[in-house]
């Protein structure tokens, strides 16, 4: 089987594993895991901020952050197709008491005067807008990268606003390596941001939360106050710190895949290869005579797995547990049940 549902399928390789198995823990709730320490100093570094927070989840790392900078009966402005608003179970809501107000799905070409427009000032009895979050790169939107300058603006717009902003990373190490911008430039822009090591860089779990050093001494609280406080964590932080030395700069490949899956599709009508820029691969099939389940389900027969994301918009991700038979075979595959 050719695995391109999710760069969730990736499996520890023997280094990750023997990195686990050596690792030196402690018992993180009471502070005193050196692995986990490491781990949080070594990303909080990274992106230029004081403290990190490891969470088991991207979700728990992005709802423990919209708690840090929305207070209960605040609200929170994201994308309509924002991951901390559609896939998140309503978490926003349920368990932080935040109010979600969402701004048309454009994926990663955001509207910075529209967010602008859509801002409300604190006073009885409007509901004050207090953070913004966007998605680094934009799972919906097809792994798009947000620029810099963009990313600049919005920082006015919350600043002006007296707004906090919020970056879900769970795949901001794609955009650096896609857009050539450091870490810690992504990391100063942003008042909290949660990045994944379970997806393209290959962890079997983990995220963090990255905030200032007051942010995540409460962070740590909201954390256990939802049940993720773990023990000898420090077996999977090992393998995230292995991921960090061992998976980033490797991630300019699985682009490269993507990119090239992309373009033996483009003849097909479902992708514009030239706007694959990371690793994520979205079909378009509103025009195809397979809907995505159906192509899913007919890849899948033929040793391929991929994910069908809407009803008629597939999704195909390049990731480290795969070889360049495998895209092969996905291109010809599809090629093949699209044409
Ligand atoms: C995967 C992902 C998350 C976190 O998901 P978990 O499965 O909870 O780790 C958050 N945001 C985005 C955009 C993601 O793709």
């Amino acid at each position: 089987m050719a695995d391109l549902r999710s760069d969730t399928v990736t499996r520890p390789t023997a280094g990750m594993r023997a990195a686990m198995a050596a690792a030196e823990v402690g018992d993180d709730v009471f502070g005193d895991d050196p692995t986990v320490i490491a781990l949080e100093r070594q990303v909080a570094g990274l992106f230029g901020h004081e403290a990190a927070l490891f969470t088991p989840t991207g979700t728990m790392a992005n709802q423990i952050a919209l708690q840090l900078v929305v207070p209960r009966g605040g609200e929170l402005l994201a994308g309509g197709d924002a991951h901390v608003v559609a896939y998140e179970l309503g978490a926003a809501a349920a368990l932080g008491g935040i109010s979600t107000r969402t701004w048309p799905s454009v994926g990663a070409a955001l509207d910075v005067d529209q967010i602008d427009a859509m801002i409300r000032p604190a006073g009885y009895p409007s509901v004050p807008t207090r953070a913004i979050a966007v998605e680094q790169t934009h799972n919906l939107g097809g792994g798009t990268v947000i620029s810099l300058e963009t990313l600049r603006g919005l920082r006015a717009v919350a600043d002006r606003a007296g707004a906090a902003l919020h970056c879900d990373g769970a795949r901001i190490w794609h955009a650096h390596i896609a857009d050539d911008v450091p870490l810690d430039v992504y990391g100063r822009l942003f008042d909290t941001l949660s990045v994944c090591l379970s997806k393209g860089l290959g962890a079997p779990v983990g995220s963090l939360v990255i905030g200032s050093a007051e942010k995540i001494a409460e962070a740590r609280v909201i954390r256990k106050r939802l049940g993720g406080g773990m023990r000898q964590v420090g077996i999977l932080a090992a393998a995230g710190s292995y991921a960090l030395d061992n998976h980033l700069s490797r991630l300019a490949e699985d682009h490269a895949r993507a990119w090239r899956l992309a373009k033996a599709l483009e003849p097909f009508g479902v992708i514009e290869a030239d706007r694959v820029r990371t690793n994520l691969v979205p079909l378009d099939l509103s025009a195809a005579k397979l809907d995505a389940p159906s192509l899913a389900a007919a890849a899948a027969e033929r040793g391929v797995l991929i994910a069908a994301m809407l009803p008629r918009t597939a999704r195909l991700v390049t990731h480290l547990d795969l070889t360049d038979s495998d895209v092969e075979k996905a291109a010809s595959v599809l090629g093949e049940l699209l044409s």
